[in-house]
């Protein structure tokens, strides 16, 4: 075993495929379904989204499916991303775990959401795509698909969440630098947004409502194009490149995880990483353990229900099965931005019923209190959704010391937290609003999910 903290990989072995978990599943994911019809939908229902190769990807059965040359050429100005041995953290907690973390704060945007961007506006540059609309929570997404839409000279428009258009000026300036159109959601520019100012004039959005707008104005012209960052098959396989890069890391570091851990909000960076591992789980029998984290005030894996809801307030998608805590449950105004969404993506939610993977709920505060420890320990600043795999992280390292079992951690700290700093702002200043879980609202949201027969 080496001393190394860093472990980077040359240029030239960025992988060459991302992995579809689809191709190794025990049993194969429930189809969406025709909103309207109730039966399963086809690629012509999805055209006027998306372009047909990334509808290709989303319901492929393929085991690799190739990175594009000039996507991979994108991908060198940060990848392969570093993994990090946190041996200050294992010190600080005097455990006998090995604690290893694979950075995607590297990315020009700071999170790992460029991965799937960069692809997502690739695609749709060679199908003739001239503008993007897409929607966005705290920002990361619409900055990152920012960022991909002016390298590949794509317009965007971006729908976002009242509520961080006005607490987060920066993320809609970063959208600004790379010439989008940021507009604050509810609008007044959709029919979506108009119902909803009617009835409460007050409204400070959700993502599910931003979805919805988003959607509405894609799907008036052929040649614009809605983008999700998140939840659908094709997002979480473009972010697998996170772990094939850690597969290779972990070798060169000798060691292999028993243990997993990321975040949830729609489940892309916690896939990104876990997926082939969890691959090579099916096919070599290497056994691991896969925990999803997610916040108590929007715990959609630990409470929410497994059933075919709507990924949007607006109820225009199609209906997926998913772990949801229904599609009209607006998730209270927490610092987690990108862990604020009503359901989980179908994928992630499919592995929790066939009992491959585990979900835990944490509280922002117990949050936070790790977020600082790992910034003064690792020099790191998390993102504050970021945090929460820390704490999923430093729960099992803190196990092992109790057990005396050493054993092998990696988790994904997907992003840094230099947008975020008024989250941590008001940690200090004791702020913090208490995780709220509102039962009843849930209930109320679940009694109208749609009736599949
Ligand atoms: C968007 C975002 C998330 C949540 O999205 P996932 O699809 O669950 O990864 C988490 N962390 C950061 C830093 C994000 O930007």
């Amino acid at each position: 075993m080496s001393d190394k903290i860093k472990y980077l990989l040359e240029e030239n072995q960025i992988p060459k495929t991302w992995y579809n978990i689809a191709a190794d599943l025990p049993k194969p994911l429930a189809p969406p379904l025709h909103p309207g019809t109730h039966k399963p939908i086809g690629p012509d229902d999805l055209a006027p989204l998306f372009p047909m190769a990334l509808i290709g990807q989303e319901v492929s059965q393929e085991r690799e499916i190739e990175i594009p040359e000039p996507v991979r050429e994108i991908y060198k100005q940060w990848r392969p991303s570093p993994l990090f041995r946190a041996k200050k953290l294992e010190k600080n907690l005097d455990t006998p775990a090995k604690i290893y973390y694979k950075y995607e704060g590297v990315s020009p945007t700071g999170s790992h959401k460029p991965n799937t961007a960069v692809a997502q506006a690739f695609y749709n540059k060679e199908e003739g795509t001239k503008k993007i609309i897409t929607e966005t929570g705290a920002g990361q997404w619409g900055s990152s698909l920012a960022l991909a839409c002016s390298l590949f000279k794509i317009d965007l428009d971006v729908y976002m969440v009242k509520v961080s258009f006005e607490q987060k000026p920066y993320r809609k300036l970063l959208m600004q630098t790379y010439g989008a159109r940021c507009v604050a959601s509810p609008s007044n520019e959709t029919n979506t947004g108009k119902a909803i100012l009617k009835k409460d004039p007050n409204n400070t959005g959700s993502l599910g409502i931003a979805i919805s707008e988003a959607i509405e104005m894609a799907a008036q012209k052929d040649t614009t194009k809605y983008s999700l960052g998140s939840v659908l098959n094709h997002v979480l396989m473009h972010q697998t490149v996170v772990g094939n890069e850690a597969i290779k890391q972990m070798e060169m570091a000798g060691d292999y995880p028993d243990i997993i851990v990321g975040c949830t909000g729609g489940g892309s960076n916690f896939s990104g990483l876990a997926f082939p591992f969890i691959g090579k789980k099916f096919r070599d029998k290497k056994n691991i353990k896969v925990i999803a984290c997610e916040p108590r005030s929007c715990p959609s894996l630990t409470k929410g229900k497994y059933a075919y809801d709507f990924g949007d307030t607006g109820n225009l998608t199609p209906l997926v099965k998913m772990h949801t805590l229904g599609s009209s449950f607006i998730p209270p105004a927490t610092h987690s931005g990108g862990l604020r969404y009503h359901g989980m993506a179908p994928m992630v939610s499919h592995l929790k019923e066939l009992g491959i993977i585990d979900a835990k709920a944490f509280g922002q505060k117990e949050c936070f209190d790790v977020g600082v420890k790992f910034a003064n320990v690792e020099g790191i600043v998390p993102a504050p959704e970021a945090t929460h795999a820390i704490k999923g992280a430093i729960d099992e390292a803190i196990e092992c010391k109790k057990n005396g079992k050493s054993k092998t951690i990696l988790f994904n700290l997907c992003g840094h937290g230099h947008f975020d700093m008024k989250a941590y702002s008001d940690y200090f200043e004791n702020k913090l609003a208490e995780d709220v879980y509102n039962e009843a609202e849930v209930n109320k949201a679940l009694e109208a999910l749609p009736k599949i027969a």
